[in-house]
């Protein structure tokens, strides 16, 4: 049986810099937990990100965010000055797996967004990508490449 609707499923590309970038901006933020915007192109399947933005968690919570929502705009214009499109955000749980809490997949409103989670709470960290959508979380293939 053919689903009349698939939902694609993408696979997420990002570079092993910003990834970095977002370890370093979730360890320098730490006890608190960090967040930021993803950016770039979609590709058939693939979400392809070319710019990572570390922006300033407005809670200064080590279980909850905010994106300071002038930070926002800035990385929003900053995206079209260089014409790629917002295709997500991420944060990291400090001490908590990375698997989207309760509350993150309650503010999720994006079914188009990837949400990333950086998890500091194991001896390595662990960064995941999902989907949520109508109150379900789903993993996304994340791939870093060089
Ligand atoms: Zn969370």
């Amino acid at each position: 049986m053919n689903d009349p609707c698939p939902m694609t499923k993408y696979v997420i590309q990002l570079k092993k810099s910003d990834y970095e970038k977002i370890l370093a901006h979730a360890l320098n933020s730490l006890p608190n937990e960090s967040c930021g915007l993803i950016a770039g192109n979609i590709d058939g399947a693939a979400k392809i990100i070319e710019r990572v933005y570390t922006l300033s968690n407005l809670d200064e919570s080590r279980q909850h965010f905010t994106i300071d929502p002038k930070e926002h705009l800035s990385a929003v214009k900053d995206m079209r000055a260089c014409g790629i499109s917002p295709l997500g955000n991420f944060h990291s749980h400090p001490d908590t797996p990375a698997r989207p809490s309760e509350e993150d997949i309650r503010l999720a409103h994006d079914p188009s967004a990837s949400y990333m989670i950086l998890s500091l709470a194991e001896p390595e960290p662990v960064l995941r990508s999902f989907h949520i959508e109508r109150g379900s979380a789903s993993p996304e293939e994340l791939s870093v490449v060089p």
